[in-house]
């Protein structure tokens, strides 16, 4: 005979500040009930902060290319970006 013991699984992850920080996307998102919504984020690859015009009335998958290195700067679901414009970061310093 085998003896089955059932061992609770539920214990709270720690949360780790410093991973976060690594893995997560600074997106804000402003006038989103427009049809032409502004979007400040930070590149993905080089924390450049951008803010970008983005028109929204259909939405499909859209990538905003960083004006600072060229690379995907974020992901959104929109029809046509607009305008992108370099910022300074709003989360940095
Ligand atoms: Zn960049």
């Amino acid at each position: 005979m085998m003896e089955v013991q059932e061992v609770p699984k539920k214990f709270p992850k720690p949360r780790k500040p410093e991973s976060e920080s690594q893995n997560f996307q600074h997106v804000k998102i402003l006038d989103c009930n427009q049809p032409v919504c502004r979007v400040i984020c930070e590149c993905w690859h080089c924390k450049q902060g951008i803010l970008s015009e983005v028109d929204v009335s259909t939405s499909q998958y859209l990538e905003v290319e960083c004006p600072s290195c060229g690379k995907t700067a974020v992901r959104l679901m929109a029809e046509k970006v607009i305008s992108t414009t370099p910022i300074p970061s709003p989360w940095q310093g």
